[in-house]
């Protein structure tokens, strides 16, 4: 399985489709020390081959090293997925303690789009996080787009090329702020795979190269080990069958599916130290992971980490 941990819910973006500019994050999070032993229950109770911590904005929390520590003894693959604002100066520890796997949101490859997505001006910070990445060698580097009606699909794969790095298409899914208007705003990754196609790139299908929740292309002339893209395609050909992922919040709630709302509540089991009952309660609830009755979430993606 492939477990996803939200460290905090807090963000410093205010992406518009994910939080209102006046947001309010949860009163009550597991802390650092419970984070790091409900991993452990977990990757005790389920096979487990690959973590990835997330958020809100994980590098929030500065307990994050630690966190990348405790899981790299758990399993051989840790990821992270962060908005890169902050994240420049933390890579060389975070990989010193174990990161191995990178993930940087990036919905523009300009300032101006960049803020009215987020609505921070914090452009050059995140491409500064990308390119000291490259730097460190975190290899393959992905960053991730939201397909959204305003974004500029072929300045971001020309963006992905230009720095050598691989480019993943979400479809906005209808989560939190994104009910705002998501009828007009979901773009699905066929028309963003014409708009690049219009716009003068060659790219086609990979599926050799296809990843459980995410289809594959190759863009003609560009080596495919710097660059590709990839279609996350949760709207228009939902992927259930091959999801084999499992979420973790910050309020230490397991969740088998991202449109599993409320979750199961792991860390009252912890804190009465139950350990017996925690490990069963894990398995119960994973061997019951199933498609969602519907594909529509309240709370916002902060809340349980995308
Ligand atoms: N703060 C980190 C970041 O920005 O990467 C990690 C958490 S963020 C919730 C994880 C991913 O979820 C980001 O790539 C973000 O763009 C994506 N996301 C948030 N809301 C979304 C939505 N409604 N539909 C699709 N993706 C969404």
């Amino acid at each position: 399985m492939y477990l996803r941990v939200s460290v905090t819910d807090r963000c410093n973006l205010r992406c518009t489709y994910c939080l209102p500019e006046d947001a309010r994050f949860s009163d009550s999070r597991a802390a650092p020390e419970e984070i790091d032993a409900l991993m452990g229950a977990v990757c005790a109770a389920v096979p487990v081959s690959k973590i990835r911590l997330t958020g809100g904005e994980p590098t929030l929390s500065p307990d994050l090293e630690r966190h990348v520590r405790a899981a790299a003894w758990l399993v051989p693959t840790v990821g992270l997925t962060s908005n890169g604002v902050l994240l420049e100066q933390r890579l060389a520890d975070l990989r010193d303690a174990g990161l191995n796997r990178l993930n940087i949101s990036l919905d523009a490859a300009d300032p101006a789009g960049f803020q009215r997505a987020t609505r921070r001006d914090r452009f050059a910070a995140v491409l500064g996080s990308i390119r000291q990445a490259r730097k460190l060698g975190f290899d393959p580097l992905k960053i991730n787009a939201v397909a959204m009606s305003g974004i500029d699909p072929t300045a971001l794969a020309r963006l992905a090329v230009a720095e050598g790095v691989h480019l993943r298409f979400i479809e906005l899914m209808d989560i939190g702020e994104a009910h705002n208007g998501w009828e007009s705003r979901h773009v699905g990754a066929a028309t963003i795979q014409e708009r690049l196609r219009s716009d003068g790139l060659r790219i086609h299908e990979a599926p050799e190269c296809d990843e459980p929740t995410s289809r594959v292309w190759h863009i003609e002339g560009v080596d495919p080990h710097r660059t590709t893209l990839g279609f996350i395609t949760t709207v228009s050909a939902p992927f259930c069958s091959t999801c084999d992922r499992i979420r973790l919040d910050s309020r230490g709630r397991l969740h088998t599916c991202l449109f599993d709302e409320a979750g199961v509540d792991l860390l009252s089991w912890l804190r009465a130290g139950d350990e017996h009952g925690l490990v069963e309660l894990i398995r119960r609830t994973v061997a019951g992971k199933a498609p969602p009755p519907r594909f529509r979430r309240e709370g916002a993606m902060a809340a349980i980490g995308g």
